[in-house]
């Protein structure tokens, strides 16, 4: 025990920054507890985020195949039926299996989990439920929830987030989703996979914000092609709600007339933002920015000594694998090592059909920075995708126009995500295209579309 501290280290929150930061505390021998205030571990990334979303959308997609000729196309004539509630059991099974192996992880570890919400009392201490503890080092990792629309009670019935959109006991006729970003995308294809008409409405002019231009206006096509309708450049300014339907009122976002829209069901994922009520930061001596996050330095440190914070709650994306990493990272800076995360290479997926992923800089941002070339290549001309009936996407490879680093990769295919670890590699050890369009890639692989796109950078891919 340090210093008479009960604990080295307190991390607040296991969602996959918090349990993986106490986790590896504990391996580098400190003295581990962590806070978590919900029943299980795992935070919103295994209870209600990644993983129950994750078994949703596969279990969509194969009945998705299995209803629009996919898998009659291959000989394989089934006409689906829908269990819901067996499909809803699955989702729940994984659920219940990944946060009892964090537990098992935990005990493993020796890692003590305080049951029960923390509030800070000082910079040290701690109060859990009723036990008060103290530490030398605390760990803010809280983690986000659902960004509210002014006006719009989420009553997790017709109007729900997307807690209550991976819940929903039947499927709902007309879905109307506000927000065209990674939730309303993914829960917009689950839904309209099992059969309800999905409208979503984007406030942008176009959907996927931070996301490459071309990977944006390309995505939106293959959703539409796949009947989401869209509505770009509009706001949603009230949701009303009789009986089991509502009415939305939609507004230009420029300015015009409104119009309304009918649904009996309608998901708002308009953003997450940041867990820090009731925490009483300002007994530790913090507060936050005008965001709500906790700001930190390069090593997760808080401005106050002992206190860092990593996860949702701090700048940058709201993602599990950065929240995992900056976990690592900081505890190994409070054991005294040196814990680093790349926040350049953070790569993104989106777990669509097909899958869009991309790490780096967009093709917008690198041509700002200086002059580019940009190798493509389409999913198409893929013997491997060609082969499995999977036509829609392309890869996209950015690189300086002078010394060839490769700056950005885009992709949009069926396993996007599972390729864009092999770019994320690359980039980390900062690789040319040309190193990557001379490495051997096993044939037929969806990631032969990335060598070729790196071969098309100097103008030289073979397939097209
Ligand atoms: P969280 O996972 O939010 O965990 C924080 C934990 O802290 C929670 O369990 C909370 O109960 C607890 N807590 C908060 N305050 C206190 C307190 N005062 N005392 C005790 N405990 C407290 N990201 C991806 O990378 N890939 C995906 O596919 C993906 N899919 C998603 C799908 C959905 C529907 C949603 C909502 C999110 C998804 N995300 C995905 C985002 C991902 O879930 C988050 O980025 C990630 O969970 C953040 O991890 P975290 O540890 O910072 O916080
Ligand atoms: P988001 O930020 O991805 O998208 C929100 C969208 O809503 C934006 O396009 C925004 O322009 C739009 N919007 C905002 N206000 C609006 C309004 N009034 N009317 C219409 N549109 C409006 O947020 P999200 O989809 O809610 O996801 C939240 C977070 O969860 C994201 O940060 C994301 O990284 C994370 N997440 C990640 C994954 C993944 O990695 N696959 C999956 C789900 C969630």
């Amino acid at each position: 025990m340090a210093d008479n501290y009960d604990y080295d280290v307190l991390v607040i929150g296991a969602g996959p920054g918090g349990y993986v930061a106490a986790i590896r505390a504990a391996q580098l021998g400190l003295k581990t507890a962590c806070a978590e205030s919900r029943e299980t571990l795992g935070g919103t990334c295994l209870n209600v985020g990644c993983i129950p979303s994750k078994a949703m959308l596969h279990a969509s997609e194969y009945f998705d195949a299995a209803a629009n000729g996919a898998m009659a196309k291959m000989g394989v004539k089934v006409t689906p039926e829908l269990d819901l509630d067996a499909m809803h059991g699955q989702r729940k099974d994984a659920v219940k299996q990944l946060t009892g192996g964090i537990e098992y992880l935990f005990k493993k570890n020796k890692v003590t989990w305080l049951k029960g919400r923390a509030a800070f009392e000082d910079a040290h201490k701690v109060k859990v439920g009723d036990e008060t503890v103290t530490a030398k080092n605390i760990v803010i990792a809280t983690g986000s929830s659902v960004t509210p629309l002014p006006g719009v009670e989420i009553d997790q019935r017709i109007v729900v987030d997307s807690t209550g959109a991976l819940e929903l006991a039947k499927v709902p006729e007309h879905m109307v989703v506000i927000g065209g970003g990674v939730i309303g995308l993914e829960l917009g294809s689950v839904w309209r996979r099992l059969g309800a008409k999905v409208t979503c409405v984007e406030f942008l002019d176009q959907i996927l914000p931070g996301f490459d231009g071309e990977v944006r206006k390309e995505s939106n096509k293959i959703f539409k092609k796949q009947g989401i309708e869209f509505k770009l450049g509009t706001k949603v300014t009230g949701v009303e709600v009789k009986g089991d339907k509502a009415t939305l009122t939609l507004e230009p976002a420029k300015g015009g007339d409104s119009e309304t829209m009918e649904a009996d069901c309608v998901l708002v994922s308009i953003g997450r933002r940041p867990n820090t009520d009731g925490l009483a930061l300002d007994k530790a001596g913090l507060k936050t920015n005008e965001r709500g996050q906790i700001e930190i330095d390069h090593d997760f440190r808080t401005g106050v000594d002992g206190v860092w914070a990593i996860g949702d709650v701090v700048p940058g994306p709201m993602l599990a694998h950065k929240a995992e990493d900056e976990g690592i990272a900081v505890a190994e800076n409070i054991a005294g090592q040196t814990g680093i995360v790349n926040h350049e290479l953070i790569p993104s997926v989106v777990y669509t059909w097909p899958e869009i992923a991309g790490v780096g800089l967009t093709e917008e941002a690198a041509k700002e920075k200086g002059e580019v070339k940009v190798g493509k290549f389409p999913m198409l001309a893929n013997s491997r995708a060609k082969t499995n009936h999977e036509p829609d996407g392309f890869v996209k490879v950015i690189a300086d126009a002078k010394t060839d680093r490769v700056l950005g990769v885009w992709c949009i295919a069926s396993v996007g995500g599972t390729m864009i670890a092999q770019a994320t590699q690359a980039m980390e050890f900062g690789a040319t295209s040309e190193d990557i369009a001379y490495t051997c890639h096993a044939h037929p692989t969806h990631s032969e579309a990335i060598k070729e796109a790196a071969m098309a950078v100097t103008g030289k891919p073979i397939h097209i």
